[in-house]
């Protein structure tokens, strides 16, 4: 197997920008493609080629990371895409899709003979703008080689799980759950100090610095105090990832009860148009005395 060096990303949202970035900086020869065009375009100024069709933007490539929605968007986009990949072309699937999407998306990859790496990623837009993100990953420890070069630009860290496609997306499930853990609960206790007539920082304040502290909770929390809601994360997104834990908790006969709580959190806030805002606007659905 070849090194990769011609590298393609399908995906040019939040994550995929970043990531075509920073490929971009470790001097890889970079196609990238997006469903609307005008999210792929402004990469061409740092240096990528932007494909206006999904086979033209494969063709060639050493790697192809996708980074889709979701595994319906996968399996649409690849199904097109699939039949344009070369003889050696590596197919390193980065979105969260599950366990069953990846069961799925491996297969597609197998009946058209393509080498899969099922790479989700732990990190958002910041991380994934300066190749800081870690990524997860389960696939043939024989493609460790071929797709090194594209894990060592996008992440800091790369956990090799183990080698079947799944092995990476358990760990991130594990991880993303207690992601959407820490932002409910933060936006609980903001909530709650709000309710009691505190000033919600003095929350943020007493756990700052000691072992109750989370950077991540800070950050969510600052955000929910201030009401900015730029996406890092959309909040649909964790809906999505939501639906995927749940899935997988009740695959395993894990109790489901507080995150089956979260969803209700989560899905009221997508219910009421904050979708598109950032993870953090959960803590809208759940202000004192607000529906
Ligand atoms: P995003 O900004 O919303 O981007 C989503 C991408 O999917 C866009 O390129 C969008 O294309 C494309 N897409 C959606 N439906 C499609 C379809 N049917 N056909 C073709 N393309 C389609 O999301 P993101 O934050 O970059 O997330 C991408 C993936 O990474 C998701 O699986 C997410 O769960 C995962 N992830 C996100 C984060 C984070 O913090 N943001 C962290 C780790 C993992 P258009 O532009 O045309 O809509």
């Amino acid at each position: 197997m070849t090194v990769a060096n011609a590298v393609t990303v399908l995906g040019t949202g939040i994550m995929g920008a970043g990531m075509a970035r920073s490929l971009l900086r470790a001097g890889l020869d970079v196609t990238v493609w997006n469903r609307s065009a005008d999210k792929a375009r402004p990469l061409a100024d740092d240096g990528a080629t932007v494909a206006a069709d999904v086979t033209d933007a494969v063709r060639g490539a050493d790697v192809v990371v996708t980074m889709l929605f979701d595994a319906d968007a996968v399996a649409e986009v690849m199904t097109t895409a699939l039949p344009a990949f070369g003889g050696d072309t590596v197919w390193v699937q980065s979105s969260t899709v599950g366990l069953d999407g990846v069961a799925r998306l491996a297969d597609l990859a197998a009946r058209q003979d393509v080498p899969f790496v099922d790479a989700p990623v732990l990190g958002t837009r910041q991380p994934a703008e300066e190749g800081k993100l870690i990524a997860l990953v389960g696939g043939p420890a024989a493609l460790r080689h071929t797709v090194a070069p594209v894990l060592d630009a996008i992440a800091a860290r790369t956990v090799w799980v183990g080698e079947q496609p799944g092995d990476g997306h358990r760990l991130k499930l594990v991880a993303n759950s207690w992601v959407v853990s820490v932002v409910a609960d933060t936006a609980q206790s903001v909530a709650l100090a709000a309710g009691l007539g505190l000033e919600p920082q003095r929350f943020l304040d007493v756990i700052s610095g000691g072992p109750l502290d989370s950077a991540y909770a800070q950050q969510k929390g600052h955000a929910m105090i201030d009401g900015d809601h730029t996406p890092s994360f959309t909040l649909g997104g964790a809906v999505k990832d939501i639906e995927l834990i749940l899935a997988a908790m009740r695959a395993t006969g894990t109790d489901d009860r507080v995150m089956a709580g979260q969803q209700a959190v989560f899905r009221a806030a997508q219910d009421a148009g904050h979708g598109q805002e950032d993870i953090s606007a959960v803590h809208l659905a759940m202000r004192a005395n607000t529906a």
